[in-house]
């Protein structure tokens, strides 16, 4: 037997018990007389102690372990004189008397302590022992947690979980697809899924009412930090469901995993449509933490001479609580500065100060008069020590520019707590997304999304205009600004799901070729469906307030996509190459 008990368990109610403990040395002290070991497991960690003069060869066998070595040891407990409060078993030690080697281990790269010296890119190569850390160890269980969650709600409310296959058909919308070459199949390739998208609307054909499944996706796609090229979905279906049923079981989903996991009420989630989350807060995902929503001026702002302002589509604001005193002209210059970057773009900032004297100042304070601006900050709701922060320019641009800077300073104002929790579903987006670059229009959401059923008649034979403006029945559930899902309504009906396909330039050949089984599949009885997929890594990040993901993931991959530890992707050898009928361009 290997252990009676994991090094998490043992209390003051076992002091005087024989027991035997097994796991890794996080550290080791040497007092002269005494020398004490922390023995690790996945549970927790247990002070060892050896002494010279009852034990002494134990006590010198033991000097001689390193870090990480593997140990099992036997002993007594015992009440120890100093408690470590910040332990759960700091109240004992073990003394021990019989001390093994399980396997010796080299020095660690990197510390394996909650704060660790070692970099990313190294952690990642020695993932197993960056695991060994409690915190990213805790996240994993966590994840677990939130999945096993998932699964006993959604079963509990009769969903089945099916699993649909990895190797399937590559399609050009939506992101690039990994491929994979078939060795029985010369010349041709299997995708692996960007997501069970067609297959669970297939499901719904095949009368299974209500799918779910925790799936690995894949694109290829640039990475950033919330971003890995596989991912899981919580990803899900239900036929015979209008958008509300749809949104009330996974609000439901999302109220029952912040309850049981955080001990978090949610309450009932506000809902906002795209366009009012654009003029707003400049964004289809807002964080609602916090208010300084966006306040229009073109009235106010043109006419008085200022071309700036004058030239622009739009001119808006956002009002900075209690910050008037405190922003310098220096401090206001840097802001400038900021939302110059190109990374935000704007032109310029202007301001407006309303002091606690009553007074207004302005950058732009020549070309309007106190009483002028004073009208401003009346549009504002501003009180005394509040300033507007302005941009201004073509609407999209603007908005997008302004959402930065009202991010900015929420953050710096710290407003953005981690800990607050402010859910928002974002309902009523485009179908349809024009895009400059393709010349075509491109499905907002996906090729499947169904438009509203008032747009559908619209969408049937409207102009350019019309299609710009069709709205879908798609919806996304935002936390804290982080987009943690999105879903639709589908089409169901072989000739409007062709329109969409002709809308979004594929030919009937194309369409055919691509889809022709999902369009095959709508002659056969389609109910009415729709669904949702939550991006459960983000989910995840999310609920224990991190930005990052890759720490929910036991084995991410870095910035490049490649893994660190198992060093793929790699070439594969000619053999290989030879039986996938590939050959590779020589470079140049
Ligand atoms: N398949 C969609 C996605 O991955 C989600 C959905 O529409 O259910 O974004």
């Amino acid at each position: 037997m290997y252990r009676t008990h994991t090094c998490g368990e043992l209390r003051l109610s076992n002091a005087g018990e024989t027991v035997t403990l097994s796991g890794w040395i996080q550290a080791s002290r040497d007092l002269g007389g005494m020398t004490f070991i922390d023995l690790r497991d996945r549970y927790g960690i247990t002070q060892l102690v050896f002494n010279m003069e009852d034990e002494p060869v134990l006590c010198q066998q033991a000097r001689k372990m390193g870090r990480e070595f593997v140990i099992q040891v036997t002993g007594v407990v015992r009440e120890r004189t100093s408690k470590n409060p910040n332990r759960p078993t700091g109240d004992i030690e073990i003394v021990a008397s019989e001390l093994k080697t399980l396997n010796a281990s080299k020095v660690p790269p990197f510390t394996i302590e909650d704060e660790t010296d070692g970099g990313e890119e190294l952690r990642m190569k020695y993932r197993y022992l960056d695991i060994r850390r409690t915190p990213v160890k805790d996240k994993l269980i966590f994840r677990a947690k939130v999945a096993l969650e998932t699964r006993k709600f959604l079963s509990g409310e009769g969903f089945v979980e099916v699993e649909t296959p990895n190797l399937i058909k590559s399609t050009p919308e939506g992101a690039r697809d990994f491929v994979v070459p078939s060795r029985v199949n010369a010349g041709q390739f299997y995708a692996l899924p960007q997501s069970p998208q067609t297959f669970k609307q297939i499901l719904m054909v095949a009368g299974m009412d209500r799918y779910f499944q925790i799936v690995k996706c894949f694109r290829d796609e640039d990475l950033r930090a919330d971003r890995q090229p596989e991912f899981t979905q919580i990803d899900c279906e239900m036929a015979f469901v209008t958008r509300e049923d749809v949104l009330n079981v996974f609000e439901a989903l999302t109220r029952h995993l912040f309850s049981t996991i955080l001990s978090i009420d949610l309450g009932a989630f506000p809902r906002m449509s795209y366009d009012d989350a654009m003029s707003r807060y400049g964004s289809d995902k807002p964080d609602v933490r916090f208010g300084m929503e966006f306040v229009e001026f073109n009235d106010l702002a043109k006419g008085k001479g200022f071309s700036v302002f004058e030239d622009a589509e739009l001119v808006v604001g956002i009002l900075v609580p209690g910050q008037a005193e405190t922003y310098s002209n220096k401090m206001l210059n840097d802001l400038t500065e900021w939302v110059k970057r190109p990374q935000i773009g704007a032109k310029g900032l202007v301001n407006i100060k309303f002091s606690v004297d009553g007074s207004v100042k302005s950058s732009v304070g020549k070309y309007y008069s106190e009483e002028e601006l004073k009208q401003w900050g009346q549009r504002a709701g501003a009180n005394p020590n509040d300033m507007l922060l302005i941009l201004s320019g073509e609407t999209d641009r603007v908005r997008k520019q302004l959402n930065e800077l009202r991010l900015e300073m929420g953050t710096r104002l710290g407003l953005r707590d981690a800990k607050v929790y402010k859910p928002l579903w974002v309902l009523d987006f485009p179908l349809l997304e024009w895009i400059e670059e393709s010349q075509r229009f491109h499905a907002m959401h996906h090729p499947f999304t169904s438009p509203k059923t008032a747009d559908i008649d619209r969408m049937l034979d409207g102009d350019h205009e019309t299609m710009k403006n069709l709205r879908a029945d798609a919806y996304d559930l935002v936390i804290n600004g982080v987009e943690i899902g999105g879903g639709s309504i589908r089409i169901h009906d072989r000739a409007l799901q062709e329109k969409n396909f002709k809308l979004l330039g594929f030919t009937p050949e194309q369409a055919e070729s691509q889809f022709g089984f999902l369009l095959g599949a709508f002659e056969f009885g389609a109910p009415p469906h729709g669904g949702i997929a939550f991006g459960f890594d983000r989910l995840c990040a999310m609920m224990k307030g991190e930005t990052s993901i890759r720490d929910f993931i036991a084995f991410p991959k870095n910035n490049m996509g490649r893994d660190m530890m198992i060093d793929a992707p790699s070439t594969i050898d000619d053999i290989q190459l030879k039986e996938l009928s590939l050959t590779l361009r020589k470079k140049e």
